[in-house]
């Protein structure tokens, strides 16, 4: 009997507690902030005192908040575009800003906060988050799908409040309770909460930092690395690191615990070919790993480490003390320059090639073959690196078959013993003029240039192994001396024959593999680190 008193009065003092704080926190609030309440009886009326109850306890804290409520037969519900209930507006004159259901449980803060913004007129976004938001142009509807359990939510809802606030011509925002409205989250598949969209597209999943729920916004793709925007016209390093791949990234790491100032700059998405390869499955440590994930993880490594310039590309390099390193953006004064800029596979051409890449059609024996253990595949090519590929798939269990447009092989010649050793068979004088097969590789039309006969042939995947193009055009413009094959050339430290200027990944040649990109990365970094302690050119030119 005694018990239901405690309670009451444990609860009223827990309410004027509550009322006190509001009170303090909406003190001095220069801005009115009006709310309008659309509901209907029979329709989620639990939601729609929640949502009165919450109104009334802020609107004693505060006058400056007021508040309308309209049945959603009223013609002002088709006159605000509102045909559910509840549904609250916030300050519709102004920012388009609604939420479907109560704000209620956890969502009550992300409410308190909606009504400081506008009562303030203020959105609080970082600069950086600012510059994100300047960029876009196109408008944005988001809705976010948020559940009163869920604490990670306001966070989210937040971010999106911000925006809204910041750009009401840009953004509009619906925040969506899933209980309220269990039609709408079973519509957009939104089992899991927070989960927003941008006019329709899946943008984000759980809870984001705000400049990465504005990345994403922009990008309309969730985003899981921030790199902030400089407005820097020159930037002075010790090195620049030119592409950021694995062996540029891990150099950025390596060069920075030796105490260089490092920046990497890159033009396109970081992680280079990584940031494309479905699956790793032969990087130490993970056992199969997302080649995006991976890339996080080097980029937010590299990112505790160096400065990251990303989308911009390096047109010049000016040797000299300092060398400049002109990019599509500004100028960087450096040390030491460290050319990390990669290779990437020659493509055959043939119809069917890109479409089928990654469903049968694959660049990198190394990585995908074991994919292929049992099967039958082709190797397009005829040089040294068709025919190590056809050895190695030969010897993990793959039927192999070598197609080569010439009429014999141009390999090294204990290659090719070996592959008559090992009966592979090789089909001369033959090009691939079609693969083909609905959604991965079921055959390819072989062309004999000789014979002029096409005919198709079944196979599960087709392995192009003929060539690498380096990413080789600013080395070629400094006077960088490049090897037969078109690769940079270097000594055993990374230094190419123009001082200062180094080497480091796919661009020098050899196997071409991400642990090898990141070890040839650490190396330069760490010899560039002794060179500049210890200039080897200056003591060169002074002795010469
Ligand atoms: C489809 C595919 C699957 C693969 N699978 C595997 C695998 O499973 N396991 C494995 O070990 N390897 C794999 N590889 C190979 C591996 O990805 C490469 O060996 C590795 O990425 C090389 O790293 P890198 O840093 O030297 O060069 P890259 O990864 O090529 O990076 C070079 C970067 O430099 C940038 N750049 C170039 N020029 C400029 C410029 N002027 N200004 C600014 N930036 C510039 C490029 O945009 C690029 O991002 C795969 C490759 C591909 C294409």
């Amino acid at each position: 009997m005694d018990e239901q008193p405690k309670d009451a009065q444990a609860e009223r003092a827990a309410m004027e507690q509550l009322q006190a704080q509001l009170k303090s926190i909406f003190k001095n609030l220069p801005h009115e902030v009006p709310l309008i309440l659309f509901t209907q009886p029979g329709k989620n009326d639990l939601f729609s005192a929640a949502c009165r109850f919450l109104v009334r306890g802020v609107r004693e804290a505060t006058p400056k908040v007021t508040l309308r409520e309209y049945d959603l037969k009223h013609p002002m519900a088709k006159k605000m575009g509102v045909n559910r209930a509840p549904t609250l507006l916030l300050d519709p004159e102004r920012y388009k800003v609604r939420w479907l259901g109560a704000p209620i449980g956890e969502e009550a803060r992300t409410f308190v906060e909606a009504v400081l913004m506008m009562g303030n007129r203020s959105s609080g976004l970082s600069q950086e988050s600012l510059k994100v938001l300047k960029n876009m142009s196109s408008p944005r509807e988001v809705k976010i799908f948020v559940s009163p359990s869920c604490p990670y939510c306001p966070q989210q809802a937040v971010n999106a409040l911000k925006a809204a606030v910041e750009r009401p011509d840009l953004i509009s925002l619906e925040i969506i309770d899933i209980q309220a409205n269990p039609d709408l989250a079973e519509q957009y598949s939104a089992q899991s909460v927070p989960q927003t969209y941008a006019n329709d597209v899946l943008v984000a999943q759980g809870a984001q930092a705000e400049e990465l729920f504005l990345l994403s916004l922009d990008k309309m793709e969730q985003q899981t690395i921030f790199i902030p925007d400089s407005d820097a016209q020159e930037v002075e390093a010790d090195l620049v690191i030119i592409g950021g791949g694995p062996a540029g990234l891990t150099a950025g790491i390596y060069a920075a615990r030796s105490g260089l100032i490092s920046v990497i700059i890159e033009r396109g998405a970081l992680g280079g070919q990584v940031a494309t390869t479905p699956v790793v499955e032969n990087y130490p440590g993970l056992t199969q790993v997302g080649g995006k994930t991976l890339v996080d993880l080097m980029a937010t490594h590299a990112l505790q480490y160096a400065n990251i310039f990303q989308g911009e590309e390096v047109m010049d390099i000016r040797p000299g003390d300092p060398i400049t390193v002109l990019t599509s953006r500004r100028r960087f004064l450096a040390k030491a320059v460290l050319l990390a800029t990669g290779a990437s596979y020659r493509h055959l051409g043939a119809p069917g090639e890109s479409r089928l890449s990654g469903h049968g059609v694959s660049y990198c024996s190394t990585c995908d073959g074991p994919l292929f253990k049992g099967k039958k595949v082709i190797i397009a090519g005829g040089g040294n690196s068709a025919v190590t590929e056809a050895l190695h798939l030969h010897n993990i269990g793959v039927q192999v078959t070598i197609v080569h447009r010439r009429d014999s092989l141009r390999a090294q010649e204990h290659l090719t013993k070996n592959i008559s050793a090992n009966k592979i068979p090789v089909v001369f004088d033959t090009e691939i003029k079609e693969i083909r097969g609905k959604d991965r590789v079921e055959d390819v039309l072989l062309y004999n240039v000789k014979t002029k006969e096409t005919k198709p042939m079944k196979v599960d995947g087709v392995f192009v192994a003929i060539g690498y193009t380096p990413a080789v055009d600013l080395a070629k413009k400094l006077g960088i001396e490049l090897t037969p094959e078109g690769y940079i050339k270097r000594d055993s430290r990374h230094r190419t024959n123009i001082p200062g200027i180094y080497s480091a990944g796919d661009v020098e040649g050899g196997y071409k593999q991400i642990v090898t990109a990141t070890g040839q990365g650490a190396e330069a970094a760490l010899a560039i680190f002794e060179d500049l302690v210890n200039p080897y050119w200056k003591s060169k030119h002074a002795t010469a």
